[in-house]
């Protein structure tokens, strides 16, 4: 847990947000500022920052994260139209928040990845 982290107070419910889905590795919001007619993010209820703090223990909550993403994604009605995945880490990726994250974005055609 970092004291100042935006999503460890949403997972903690000190920031209301409405959650879509939740389990013991990880929970999903819609993002603030959608990119996309669909922008949800996917997180871990653990606070990382990089998929290199994830050790082996905790590879399972990044099953649990894709599954998730997949589950919502079918909910969301953007399974067959197709949709991207992106996890942004570090400062060329312009990761603006310390907690790891998966983006699911779809909604609308998206040209190539950068
Ligand atoms: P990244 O640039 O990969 O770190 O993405 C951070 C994302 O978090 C951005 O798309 C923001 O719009 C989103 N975001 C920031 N604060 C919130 C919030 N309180 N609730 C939902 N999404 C947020
Ligand atoms: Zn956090």
């Amino acid at each position: 847990m970092a004291d100042d982290c935006i999503f460890c107070k949403i997972r903690d419910g000190d920031i209301p947000s409405e959650i879509l889905h939740r389990d013991d590795h990880c929970f999903a919001i819609r993002d603030i500022g959608p990119a996309a007619p669909t922008h949800l993010l996917v997180i871990p209820v653990e606070h990382f920052t990089f998929l290199r703090d994830m050790t082996p223990e905790f590879h399972p909550t990044l099953g649990a994260m894709f599954a998730a993403a997949r589950d919502l994604a079918a909910a969301e009605g953007i399974d067959e139209s197709g949709h991207r995945l992106v996890i942004n880490q570090g400062n060329h990726a312009g990761q603006a928040v310390d907690h790891l994250h998966l983006h699911v974005l779809g909604g609308r055609p998206m040209g190539p990845v950068a």
